[in-house]
């Protein structure tokens, strides 16, 4: 097993060229700790499967190169890499029973029988698909054959990783939760390198040790959960993770004060004065409350509030700067104005879309 490392990996499907915009992926670097469990987490189109198949060789990069360790694999296949890969839908041998298609991987490196056999059927067991050994591939349902392929990729111990794209879009809800707990086991146990393609931010949040953010052919923020939830990186993580995402408003600085529609918020920390116009502040609902009129915050109207079983979702307004509130279930709003708190601990401020951190003036 190895680290695997991208130095300056970009990709064009066209080829090279100097226009950027020809670029499915922008230039990153980016290291993959050996035993990691990963998410690649990013909306539709944002590279992250032309990403995974620049690590397993299914698809060599534009420019740049890829290191295990210290050997350069960026023109090996996937095969000399020796790293599995499960796709989002099916591929496996439909003439060929589930036991076929489960050994298949190790049969093809020549394994014996005696070491096949358990592992086929401890594997079988763990996927829920016991019952279809002898079964012919071709005659289970969609989600059963996903099995299958999930199995092929799981069956070997000894790869340099196991690299997952969007593996339970054919899987149905309940068994997803069960077989990514499965995953995530699996990963204990055996310590492989996992990195887990989705586009699901609960898939990768419970997935994941570290989270990968892709937006736009870019890695915009890599870090654990709690980071991407206490500091987005980009206002993109800000607004992509989190239900409902974090409320981002313009807003402008002036030192350790920031102004959102002519009110001040203390920053708690001066900041310098950025030369860029695009100034944001962003905090997430979960640390924002709202005080009765007349009492400690900035004042807003309410404008709407959403009853969402646990707890309560209510949008206040800052003259048009709208803010999302996540509230207690306990407390009762009366008439249509409301003072909002924040406390500058969760405030963080963007400039140009990314995050900058204040000084300790
Ligand atoms: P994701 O997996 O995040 O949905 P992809 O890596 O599949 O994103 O796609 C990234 C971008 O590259 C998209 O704009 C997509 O249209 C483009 N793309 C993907 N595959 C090809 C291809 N084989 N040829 C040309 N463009 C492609
Ligand atoms: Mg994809």
């Amino acid at each position: 097993m190895a680290n695997i490392t991208l130095k300056e990996i970009a990709h064009s499907y066209t080829g090279e060229s100097e226009n950027p915009d020809d670029f499915a992926l922008k230039r990153l670097d980016l290291t993959w700790r050996d035993g990691g469990a990963y998410a690649l987490l990013g909306p539709s189109g944002c590279g992250k499967t032309t990403l995974l198949n620049i690590i397993s060789g299914l698809l060599i990069p534009t420019r740049g190169q890829i290191l295990f360790n210290d050997q350069d694999v960026t023109r090996l296949s996937t095969e000399q890499r020796n790293i599995a890969q499960i796709f989002q839908f099916p591929v496996i041998y439909d003439t060929m029973t589930v036991f076929e298609n489960l050994a298949f991987p190790l049969k093809n490196r020549g394994r014996s029988k005696k070491e096949i056999e358990p592992r086929v059927i401890a594997l079988a067991q763990m996927l829920g698909l016991e019952n279809s050994l002898h079964t012919k591939a071709q005659h289970l349902t969609a989600d059963l054959k996903q099995k299958i392929s999930l199995g092929r990729g799981l069956i070997r111990q000894s790869v340099n990783a196991i690299l997952f794209d969007e593996p339970l879009t054919v899987i149905d809800p309940q068994m997803k939760w069960e077989l990514r707990s499965q995953l995530k086991h699996l990963h204990k146990k055996f310590g492989f390198t996992m990195i887990y393609v989705t586009h699901d931010q609960t898939e990768a949040l419970t997935f994941a040790d570290e989270v990968v953010v892709m937006y736009e052919g870019k890695i915009v923020q890599v870090g654990t959960p709690e980071e991407l939830f206490e500091k987005p990186a980009h206002t993109f993580v800000g607004y992509f993770i989190g239900s409902p995402g974090m409320n981002i408003v313009p807003c402008e600085l002036q030192g350790r004060t920031a102004l959102v529609k002519g009110q001040s918020i203390d920053l708690g920390t001066s900041y310098a004065s950025p030369t860029s116009k695009n100034v944001k502040l962003g905090v997430r609902p979960e640390h924002l409350s709202l005080n009765p009129p007349g009492e400690e915050g900035l004042p807003v109207r309410i404008v709407k509030v959403d009853d969402i079983g646990r707890h309560k979702i209510v949008k206040v307004a800052l003259d048009d700067a709208i803010f999302n509130v996540i509230m207690p279930e306990v407390a009762a709003m009366t008439g249509d104005m409301g003072s909002l708190v924040m406390s500058s601990d969760h405030v963080n401020i963007y400039v140009d879309e990314n995050r900058v951190t204040g000084g300790t003036l």
